[in-house]
């Protein structure tokens, strides 16, 4: 006989009913079907170990010692403190999202962050849509339907969540045609096929690179070669950011360096090296950005009310140059002394392991050929001591019998607490 839903509430009175009400439904009707006839002690272990997994998969902070800055399973970017305060200010008052104080109209939710853009980039127009995944999806929609666009065999890229070019430009209607080889696409190849095209894509390759016998053309020979032949150029840059600001960076060019030689399109995601949140900004000329602002689609693919809070925060923050409240932006440049500096402490508070020298990646397919330096704490022990942390909700990465806390990505706030948690896991 299998215990009654009733018994194992009353079992676990300080969890939610609603909770173990449905986990023991599920857990019995597994038994059942698995003719389990399993005692009562062991179903409400198995219970408890469902009720544990249900609040891990609960939304909670978590310390990123993996030392990938911005993790997509993470969270990508981070806001400030000081930011977040103000969004649940706003979110719990009502505000003016499409209402203009000014003279009691209806206003437009995207309004100032376009000027801001505008402003920051020096760009012609700008817009905003969901992800950078939407804008791919809403510039090939609206520029290239029914029409042909040609791209670099060695940019038929698949990003992260099975995003792949192909599929986006099939989906969005366009008709693809590619150029080139997988690994040498010259300018005579995109020349040939220009005439039956009328947009030249450009991927950036994000989350890979090639490396040996391969060549591809720059953005502002694409570039020019579609304005000289009243084509369209779109380039797709995943991880924009603003403007020369880091060394490991310096032979990507910046969004504004792209926009002062008239790239006529470009997308990225707010949430990579921009370091703001879930956001797809595009920018480019105001007759493109115009057909853009007409599609149907935007309606689809509007931001969400926290996200342009957060977007026109971060862009304050870029205007006014106050880069300190870009949180992932300044974990990114943190020379790699201050990324010490954190190891030293969390060392003189754990007093086990030894502090090494790593290298850690950007993340979210930014520059995967260039890595930070950086510094992190290295202890030998068992792989159960490794689970033990991220029980904790500390994560690390798992090397050679030993766990790796990479400081790179971690705040300084976070250190004392990483290293109690540290002392719990390995001095009991
Ligand atoms: C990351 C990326 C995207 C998707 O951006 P999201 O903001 O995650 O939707 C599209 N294209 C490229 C080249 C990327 O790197």
């Amino acid at each position: 006989m299998l215990p009654q839903v009733s018994k194992l509430i009353n079992h676990f009175p300080k969890e939610p009913a609603f909770l173990v009400s449905a986990l023991a439904k599920q857990l019995l009707n597994e038994l059942r079907t698995e003719k389990n006839i399993a005692d009562e002690q062991t179903i409400k272990q198995l219970l408890a170990k469902k009720i544990n997994e249900y609040k891990n998969k609960q939304f909670h902070t978590l310390i990123n010692a993996t030392g990938v800055v911005l993790h997509t399973n993470l969270g990508r970017a981070l806001s400030s403190k000081k930011d977040a305060l103000k969004l649940a200010k706003l979110l719990s008052e009502n505000i003016n999202l499409e209402f203009n104080v000014n003279d009691n109209s209806r206003g437009k939710r995207d309004e100032l962050i376009i000027f801001y853009l505008k402003t920051l980039f020096n760009a012609q127009d700008a817009l905003v849509v969901n992800n950078n995944a939407a804008a791919v999806f809403l510039i090939l929609n609206t520029l290239a339907k029914d029409k042909a666009v040609l791209t670099s065999c060695g940019e038929l890229v698949e990003i992260g969540g099975g995003f792949r070019i192909s599929e986006v430009m099939k989906q969005s209607g366009a008709n693809l045609i590619t150029v080139g080889t997988t690994n040498k696409t010259k300018l005579k190849d995109y020349e040939e096929r220009l005439n039956e095209a009328s947009m030249i894509l450009k991927t950036h390759k994000s989350n890979f690179f090639m490396q040996g016998f391969c060549e591809e053309v720059d953005v502002l020979s694409l570039n020019k070669l579609a304005k000289d032949n009243e084509k369209i150029f779109y380039y797709d840059l995943g991880s924009g950011y603003v403007d020369k600001i880091h060394p490991i960076l310096q032979d990507e060019m910046s969004v504004k360096n792209l926009i002062k030689n008239e790239v006529s399109l470009l997308s990225f995601s707010a949430d990579k090296l921009f370091a703001s949140t879930q956001a797809g900004i595009i920018l480019g000329e105001k007759k493109l950005i115009e057909q853009l602002r007409n599609s149907h689609l935007l309606r689809m693919f509007r931001l969400s009310k926290a996200s342009l809070i957060l977007l026109e925060l971060s862009l304050k923050s870029y205007l006014e140059k106050d880069y300190k409240n870009l949180v992932s932006l300044q974990l990114i440049l943190d020379d790699k002394n201050e990324v010490l500096t954190k190891a030293k402490e969390l060392l003189s508070l754990i007093n086990i392991g030894e502090i090494i020298e790593l290298k850690s990646l950007v993340g979210a397919g930014s520059t995967p050929n260039k890595l930070l330096p950086s510094y992190g704490i290295k202890i030998p022990c068992s792989k159960d001591k490794y689970y033990k942390l991220l029980e904790l909700k500390v994560v690390s990465n798992w090397q050679k019998d030993c766990v790796i806390l990479d400081l790179r990505s971690v705040l300084k706030e976070q250190i004392k607490k990483i290293a109690r948690i540290i002392n719990i896991v390995f001095k009991g």
